[in-house]
């Protein structure tokens, strides 16, 4: 199951680049993956950190080129920020997640939820919470079923601009959840000021957390944090057993990482549970 979901993923080799790749070559590359359904929207499952239960999943972007196989988004990612294609990515995304919400069988236990990653960039996209709220609305699908994740990165240095799209965002009825939290420059300054549910702690604090106190230590303690802001605090890059019984008893509520299940394709998604 999980080895049949496994995927490629080349990096750019930059030789590609220097022959007859130029980065126009590449721009015009992304924007015919955009357009002619070469994105593909990968799920992985979090799951309740005692009893297993699915409670959701994270919609991860895949590139499946023609004739280089899949790329990363690693990869892509940044040139789609540099070369303003970022945002019909994150638009194909958020259609392609309200799809899946409406129709794909393991989403469809109460409470069960989808999060899409959003770029720093897309929260200078002032229209960006109108057209999903009437997005959703055509979809049928109920905005709390939709969660936007957002990177501390750059966030609060770009003015007052994108605190003002993610709380219109919060407005239209998704959640928010702070991602990679801990990495960022200003972790505290931005849980004090966004309008966020869920906290998703970095797997640099849960990777080998179980052979290192100081780690647990540092996990204790944002999991208490999380909690006393009244936050559901999630733990991202789980893949051994070790640290998941850490994680259990730091209090962390919702798990998520290969020890699940790597993200997985659409159809092949059934959301299965596999923590005893
Ligand atoms: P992220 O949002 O922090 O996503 C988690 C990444 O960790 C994913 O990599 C996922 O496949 C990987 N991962 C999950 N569990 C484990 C684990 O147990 N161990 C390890 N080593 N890795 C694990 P992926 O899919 O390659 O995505 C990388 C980054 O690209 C994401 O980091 C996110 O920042 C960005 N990204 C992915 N999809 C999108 C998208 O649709 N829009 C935007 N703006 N960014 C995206
Ligand atoms: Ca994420
Ligand atoms: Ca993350
Ligand atoms: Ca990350």
């Amino acid at each position: 199951e999980a080895k049949r979901a496994k995927v490629r993923c080349m990096r750019f080799d930059p030789r590609w680049e220097r022959a007859r790749e130029s980065h126009l070559s590449l721009l015009s590359a992304l924007r015919v993956a955009v357009e002619q359904d070469h994105l593909r929207q990968f799920l992985q499952p979090k799951v309740d950190a005692v009893s297993g239960a699915l409670v959701g999943a994270e919609a991860l972007v895949r590139w499946q080129h023609p004739t280089r196989g899949f790329i990363s988004p690693g990869e892509f990612i940044p040139f789609a920020e540099q070369t303003g294609r970022i945002r019909d990515l994150t638009r194909w995304m958020l259609r392609r997640a309200i799809r899946n919400l409406a129709h794909l069988p393991a989403l469809q236990a109460p409470g069960c939820y989808l999060a899409v990653n959003i770029s720093t960039l897309d929260l200078l996209d002032t229209d960006l919470p109108a057209w999903l709220a009437t997005q959703l609305e055509a979809g049928g699908v109920d905005p709390s079923r939709l969660q936007l994740e957002v990177t501390e990165s750059g966030l609060l240095a770009s003015g007052n601009g994108p605190v003002k799209v993610l709380t219109a965002l919060r407005a239209v009825g998704v959640t928010l959840a702070l991602d990679d939290f801990g990495t960022g420059q200003s972790s505290l300054a931005y849980l004090q000021r966004l309008p966020v549910q869920e906290l998703k702690i970095d797997r640099s604090f849960v990777s080998n957390v179980d052979h290192d106190t100081r780690r647990q230590n540092l996990l204790n303690a944002i999991v208490d944090l999380g909690h006393s802001l009244g936050l559901t605090v999630t733990a991202e890059g789980v893949e051994t057993v070790g640290e998941l019984q850490v994680l259990r008893r730091c209090g962390v509520d919702l798990i998520q990482g290969y020890l699940i299940s790597e993200p997985i394709n659409e159809d092949d998604f059934a959301g299965q549970s596999v923590l005893a």
